[in-house]
């Protein structure tokens, strides 16, 4: 083994412990990031074959090649609402025994509310009973964003991959994400603020159909740069 295959094969010792030690790397979709990440950079530097890197990637997280495009497109950066585990409750104000609280009965009505301050937004529900309320809530939200300029919330989901790979991510996500725009704080989570950083989030599928239209498989990465891993990420 010649110094530059040893200094390969201990770089991707270093991005395998950085990605057991990442608590963001979860299964997201179809695919367990944390394999993903590991199995592409053995492809990419050790056993660097002949076919097409990706599709030799997707082999190995036992994923097909044309579901490259849906693992770029859960780790696209992009702002995700927590989500509460519970099913979402009519939040119309009640008297409850004298005292202030919400209704709680399931929510029938649905629909974003955003803060204005930074663009974030949630979605608030109503029941059947509430549907004054909820129509009300729902006027304000109007209003609001007709009458005021709302800033795009910050990122903080995906953005995983450019963490462990230096390539042309920008292009993929926006392949894989149609209307997919960078967000303001770069592409990488570990750029992110702490607040902002990745929450786990349950896999919410992008309701923008990945790479349709475009290539079956992501291009070898060479066609983009060639892609190599961060040796030790920071
Ligand atoms: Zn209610």
């Amino acid at each position: 083994m010649n110094g530059d295959e040893l200094s390969r094969v201990l770089n991707v010792h270093k991005v395998m412990a950085r990605a057991y030690a990442d608590d963001r790397l979860h299964r997201v979709g179809i695919c367990d990031m944390r394999s993903f990440v590991i199995a592409a950079a053995w492809v990419f530097t050790i056993e660097r074959p002949r076919e097409n890197y990706w599709v030799r990637v997707a082999e190995l997280v036992r994923i097909r090649p044309e579901s490259l495009w849906l693992v770029f497109s859960d780790d696209a950066p992009r702002f995700q609402p927590p989500q509460s585990a519970q099913p979402r409750e009519c939040e119309a104000a009640v008297l409850k025994r004298g005292k202030e609280g919400v209704c709680g009965r399931r929510g029938t009505h649905s629909f974003r509310v955003t803060d204005p301050s930074d663009g974030t937004w949630r979605t608030a529900a109503y029941c059947t009973r509430h549907e004054a309320e909820a129509k009300t809530a729902f006027a304000a939200e109007q209003q609001m964003r007709r009458s005021r300029i709302i800033p795009e919330p910050d990122a903080n989901t995906g953005g995983l991959l450019p963490c462990y790979f230096r390539w042309d991510w920008e292009s993929c996500y926006a392949q894989a994400v149609r209307g997919w725009k960078p967000p303001r704080l770069g592409i990488r989570a570990d750029d992110w603020p702490v607040m902002a950083r990745a929450v786990p989030v349950r896999p919410a599928r992008l309701t923008l159909v990945a790479g349709a239209g475009e290539d079956v498989v992501p291009g070898r990465p060479e066609g983009a740069g060639p892609l190599t891993v961060v040796g030790d990420g920071r």
